[in-house]
């Protein structure tokens, strides 16, 4: 087998179809394209052809057969943790191509706290893409509450959850964290409430919280959402997890939007939501959204998910926007809203993948995950490491920026 990789020049999306051979598989990571045959008269022609566009095709070593390579899509880098033996051909962080043959594969056991998912590589497909977002005219009473958004209020949110020592779903402390986060959510002038949850044999919580409007014909929900729980995979619910960025990056960045938008006369319902035990398989959103009534999954215009915004593992500050074909709209108005209110790059998955997004998708309720972008390497998620002195304020402030603006803009 013959395998390579192409380097695209950023913001030039059409560079695909020309770098493209018929016959030759590919698929595209942001601005890697990996190509590969077993034809050996394709792969020349497939050299000629990226050649004539000014690019050069990098042979690489190919270990195995072609039907041995797999994307591999993961939290952190926990994959590498766990299989250090299996080559990766190329790394971005959340996505992998690596090289498994059946046998080796079949000793990856399925686990219900998946941290990544391994698939077989598809051809002809895009992983995620880095795309250059549209600039509109930024509206003043949007900018005015962009401008609201506060690194004080923020750090204060996430310090006191971090200090917590712990958020596991199970921990002895959880009903404490809920129950402040809940009480947070009152100060603003939210209708907040703990509702339980079961976490496998045991119980937890959500928050939710509401602020209805005014007036609420036709009605529409613009909901907002972040897990609350942490996790130390190497211990059991006692093990110090401070999860800093894994998930108080996220519910502190709903605190602090919630604090934003408290004022806002609405014409659209705002709900928050902090999920409890999604760390040991989505159990709070799946719930939650099993228990919708039909009428009320119809109302929900959108949901803004935030899971893991405040590590800066890319040069430039990078959100990843992930949902499906039914969340299209709201990524293409979150990507506006980046380039309109902040400096942030932009990349999109219609991959979704293993946070509170995924039930509502499956239940086409138009969902978007706002992650931070993944090129390069968080190590520490799950672990007792993931702590403060890591967080990057700009990126989770720009990321919280872009989510203030799409769901205003969504409620006003
Ligand atoms: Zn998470």
């Amino acid at each position: 087998m013959k395998l390579g990789t192409v380097l695209l020049p950023v913001d030039r999306d059409q560079t695909t179809a020309r770098v493209t051979t018929p016959g030759l598989n590919w698929t595209r990571l942001g601005d890697t394209m990996l190509y590969w045959t077993a034809d050996d008269e394709l792969w020349d022609r497939a050299h000629e052809r990226v050649r004539l566009t000014g690019l050069s095709l990098e042979e690489r070593p190919a270990p195995g057969q072609a039907g041995d390579l797999r994307l591999v899509t993961q939290v952190g880098r926990v994959f590498q943790h766990e299989h250090p033996d299996v080559p990766v051909l190329v790394d971005k962080g959340r996505y992998l191509v690596v090289s498994i043959d059946e046998r080796r594969l079949g000793q990856i056991p399925p686990r219900a706290d998946v941290c990544y998912r391994v698939e077989p590589l598809p051809a002809g497909a895009v992983a995620f893409r880095t795309v250059t977002p549209d600039v509109r005219a930024p509206i003043p009473e949007i900018q005015a509450l962009v401008d609201q958004v506060s690194k004080d209020d923020y750090r204060e949110f996430l310090t006191e959850l971090v200090d917590f020592g712990t958020r596991h779903s199970l921990s002895a402390g959880f009903p404490a964290v809920a129950s402040r986060a809940r009480d947070r959510l009152q100060g603003f002038g939210y209708l907040a409430e703990l509702v339980p949850i079961t976490v496998g044999s045991g119980q937890s919580f959500n928050v939710v919280a509401n602020r209805l409007a005014a007036h609420r014909l036709p009605r529409e929900i613009v909901v907002v959402t972040a897990h609350l729980d942490s996790i130390n995979l190497a211990g059991g619910p006692a093990a110090p997890a401070p999860g800093a960025d894994d998930n108080a990056s996220g519910a502190a960045g709903l605190l602090e939007i919630a604090r934003v938008l408290a004022g806002l006369d609405i014409r659209q319902d705002l709900r928050l939501i902090l999920f409890g035990g999604e760390e040991q398989g989505l159990f709070g959103s799946r719930q939650y959204v099993s228990a919708l009534r039909p009428e009320e999954r119809v109302d929900i215009r959108m949901v803004i998910n935030m899971d893991m915004i405040a590590t800066l593992n890319t040069a430039t500050p990078t959100v990843l926007l992930e949902g499906a074909e039914v969340s299209q709209v709201l990524i293409d108005d979150l990507a506006a809203a980046a380039g309109t209110y902040t400096t942030l790059s932009v990349q999109t998955s219609l991959n979704p993948f293993n946070s509170d997004h995924v039930p509502f998708i499956d239940a086409l309720i138009p969902a978007v995950l706002t992650i931070e972008g993944a090129d390069g390497a968080n190590e520490n998620v799950h672990t007792a490491d993931d702590t403060l002195d890591r967080i990057d304020y700009g990126l989770a402030l720009d990321i919280i920026r872009m989510n203030v603006a799409t769901a205003a803009e969504a409620a006003l």
